[in-house]
């Protein structure tokens, strides 16, 4: 039997609704051999989903998901297996978390302004263990104020990159992010790269460009990228030497994304295990 490999989650502390013990538990749940935590900009969940790691006897990759960008398209980069204490990695993570806080006040702002009911305080009561705070927290306020039914209408309306109370926050670009998770002994994943709903579309030379800076591969496996997405992704990998991963990028009851629907081959995990030098990919 092959093992079921998931190589991008979210827990609590930044957008998914799983704690990152709970996250673990339910990857065992349904059947996951081996499951990544890569959070939005932080490893602050790597601690508490090793424990539980070894007490369910799954394997762990620790991970992260760095918020990246160029000129106005956002380009999502997983980080495995990074040293989390390398300093100019952390900064960055750092500065790009700590640039949300006021990003998200002024989409708060901006909302209010035009007589939506919502405010900070209320962000931040859906926001209990978070690390990364985004827009799916602002759409849960609204939710619960009863201005959207669920996460994903927010996002289609005013939550969306178009939308007028759409404001941008400190993102690295993906070539340097794509250096950093390198220069911290990680092994970086352009993640769903083809995906739909984005401002513009990741061009093949900017995946070129970061293929030159270090990157190893690219997430064609996912729910947002279509049948031919998914072919173009495979087709570049191969153009460019890199490989390509499939996973669910679980956000608990925050999306559909359920674990292990679209997985990671053995092969691939094992380059994946060879080349980082970070931190080791825990075994129970
Ligand atoms: P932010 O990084 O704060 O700009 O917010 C982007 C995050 O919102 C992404 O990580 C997604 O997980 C989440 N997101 C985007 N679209 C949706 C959606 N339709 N439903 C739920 N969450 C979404
Ligand atoms: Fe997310
Ligand atoms: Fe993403
Ligand atoms: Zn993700």
């Amino acid at each position: 039997m092959t093992p079921m490999i998931d190589l991008h989650t979210h827990s609590t502390v930044s957008d998914g609704t799983d704690s990152p013990s709970e996250l673990v538990a339910a990857a065992v749940r349904a059947g996951v051999d081996v499951v990544a935590l890569t959070d939005h900009d932080t490893t602050i969940g790597w601690s508490e989903a090793a424990e539980a790691a070894t007490r369910e006897g799954i394997a762990l990759v620790r991970g992260v998901e760095m918020s990246c960008a160029r000129g106005g398209v956002s380009v999502h980069l997983l980080g495995y297996l990074v040293d989390p204490t390398n300093t100019a990695l952390a900064t960055e993570l750092e500065l790009t978390r700590d640039d949300r806080v006021p990003r998200l006040q002024a989409m708060v702002d901006k909302l209010a302004a035009d007589g939506f009911p919502v405010t900070w305080e209320a962000v931040l009561d859906e926001a209990d263990d978070v690390t990364t705070l985004g827009r799916p927290h602002l759409a849960d306020a609204l939710v619960r104020a009863g201005v959207f039914p669920d996460r994903e209408t927010a996002f289609q309306s005013h939550l969306n990159s178009r939308s007028p109370y759409y404001v941008g926050h400190h993102a690295a670009d993906p070539v340097a992010a794509t250096r950093l998770v390198v220069a911290a002994g990680g092994v970086a994943v352009i993640a769903h790269p083809f995906a739909g709903m984005r401002r513009q579309a990741v061009t093949d030379d900017l995946v070129a460009e970061m293929a030159r800076a270090g990157l190893s591969g690219v997430e064609s496996d996912h729910r947002d990228h279509t049948p031919a997405q998914r072919a173009r992704a495979v087709d570049l990998a191969h153009r460019l030497g890199l490989f390509t991963t499939g996973s669910s990028d679980y956000h608990g009851t925050g999306k559909p994304n359920e674990l292990g629907e679209n997985t990671t081959s053995p092969d691939v995990l094992a380059a994946i295990e060879e080349r980082a030098t970070g931190v080791e990919l825990l075994r129970p």
